[in-house]
């Protein structure tokens, strides 16, 4: 049978897709549909067709599936933020589980291993420790703020994300109430007018501190002493800044601060380490999570304190300190400067004198110091953004022969692949955890460990 747009159908949701879409069919046809979980029975409304498959939309639950439970954002399904809210938190790590195992098995073809362990949350909450909300206007040109819905740019009003903390919302309320006060208006990203861009909040899980910086479409903000002394009135306002951003693009933060009111930064713990973090510091957003992640990546690294370490796209240095405290010396390779002066400072501050950092790719920086050098590593880790390692820096790792390799992934299908490539010959497969760091959406974050024959 051919499906056409808006056609009405009855499908049992057989599977999920690597994005959390549901996936069954109907009269043999494959079906995306959005928001649909495991083990339901829906009616849904065919929006595309391919050849192959479609894309229907979810219109009522019939028959709800034993892991379906009621959202508990009433913006769950409007919002492009959360894919698994309808899960719940025990089929939500399932799902992550079986995604890991999948691409490991289909791309990596590693059949022989098992999944040590899934870390999840006690309280898959209220986890997020930084949050950038957009300002605009609605229909009735009122100010409002929350979240841009999926894919687009309009605002869906929401000042309390439950991935969030509470502070946001106090936060938000003080920032709108002084825009109408002032008569501040929100930037309109079709025009290219309006003054305030953003606002991003950051949070202090262990120190409580919280920064506020708002990005604007200029250099200064009208009576700024009134925004800050509202703000000051919230418990634990440490920094507030501006971050001067008149382009117009979808890139949130531009490159200048300008500070308003408190320090320039806030601090935080990983840990034991302490970290000062500015508004363009990258700094991991779920702190509970992260400190079970680096655990495992220090547990696999299992150091006896004799140990030269290798920590390849270390960031501000987060694993690089984590693994300093245990081994005799760690070198950290990063390609953003600000980000290897942050790792710098952060090791002074924590008095960490076995941790070296060099800027640059860490394909280029590996090969270099190993062929000119000679540079020595008991064991590598590496944490690669999405795309993974490059082939050169893997071959370098394998010419190295590090005892031991650990491998943290934001994306398992390229962990897959780049493991595939360091196991050919000399090295093993030999434990792998998966950590959930983004509780309610898709993504999932594994360690692995490969040790040399
Ligand atoms: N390990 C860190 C950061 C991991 S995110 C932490 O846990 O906090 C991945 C990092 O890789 C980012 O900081 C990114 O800037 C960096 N990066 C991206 N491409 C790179 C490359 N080719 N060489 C070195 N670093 C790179």
């Amino acid at each position: 049978m051919e499906f056409k747009k808006n056609d009405l159908v009855q499908v049992t949701i057989e599977d999920m897709s690597h994005e959390g879409a549901g996936i069954g069919k109907a009269d043999g046809y494959t079906l995306f549909i959005k928001d649909a979980v495991i083990g339901d029975k829906v009616e849904a409304k065919i929006m595309k067709t391919k050849k192959h498959y479609g894309f229907a939309r979810l219109m009522k639950v019939l028959e709800p599936s034993k892991d379906r439970v009621e959202a508990k954002c009433p913006q769950a399904r409007a919002c492009g933020g959360c894919q698994l809210q309808f899960m719940n938190y025990e089929a939500q790590l399932a799902f992550k589980k079986n995604k890991v195992e999948a691409n490991l098995r289909r791309i990596g073809g590693f059949d022989n291993f098992t999944i040590e362990k899934v870390i999840g949350m006690e309280d898959p909450w209220r986890y997020r420790n930084k949050a950038q909300f957009p300002f605009g206007k609605d229909k009735e040109g009122n100010i409002v703020t929350g979240f841009y819905a999926g894919r687009t740019h309009s605002i869906i009003p929401n000042r309390n994300c439950l991935l969030g903390v509470e502070v946001n919302e106090m936060t938000l309320n003080e920032i709108i109430s002084y825009m109408e006060e002032n008569k501040v208006e929100p930037y309109d990203e079709t025009t290219g007018k309006g003054l305030i861009r953003h606002v991003l909040i950051r949070y202090g899980f262990t120190t409580k501190e919280i920064m506020v910086c708002l990005i604007i479409n200029g250099t200064s903000i009208p009576n700024a002493e009134a925004l800050c002394r509202q703000l000051a009135k919230i418990s634990g306002m440490t920094s507030i800044t501006l971050n001067v951003n008149k382009k117009q693009t979808n890139v949130i933060l531009g490159d200048e601060i300008l500070p308003l009111w408190g320090r320039e930064t806030i601090t935080d713990y990983i840990g034991d380490i302490k970290y000062q973090i500015s508004p363009l510091s990258f700094y991991q957003v779920n702190p509970v999570q992260t400190v079970k992640l680096y655990q495992t990546a220090l547990e696999y690294a299992r150091l006896d304190g004799n140990e030269t370490v290798w920590d390849l796209y270390c960031g501000i240095g987060t694993i690089s300190l984590f693994l300093a405290q245990k081994a005799k010396q760690v070198y950290g390779v990063e390609i953003v400067p600000a980000a290897i002066e942050d790792a710098k400072k952060n090791a002074a501050l924590n008095k960490i004198e076995n941790a070296e950092f060099y800027v640059g790719k860490a394909e280029e920086v590996l090969p270099e110091k190993y062929e000119k050098d000679g540079v020595y590593a008991d064991v590598i880790v590496v944490d690669p953004p999405r795309k993974g390692c490059d082939e050169t820096l893997l071959s370098t790792m394998l010419q190295m022969k590090p005892k031991r390799i650990v491998y943290v992934s934001c994306d398992s299908a390229t962990l897959a692949r780049d493991l595939k490539i360091l196991c050919e010959e000399n090295y093993q497969l030999e434990k792998v955890a998966v950590c959930d760091m983004f509780p309610s959406s898709v993504h999932v974050e594994t360690v692995a460990c490969l040790e040399r024959k």
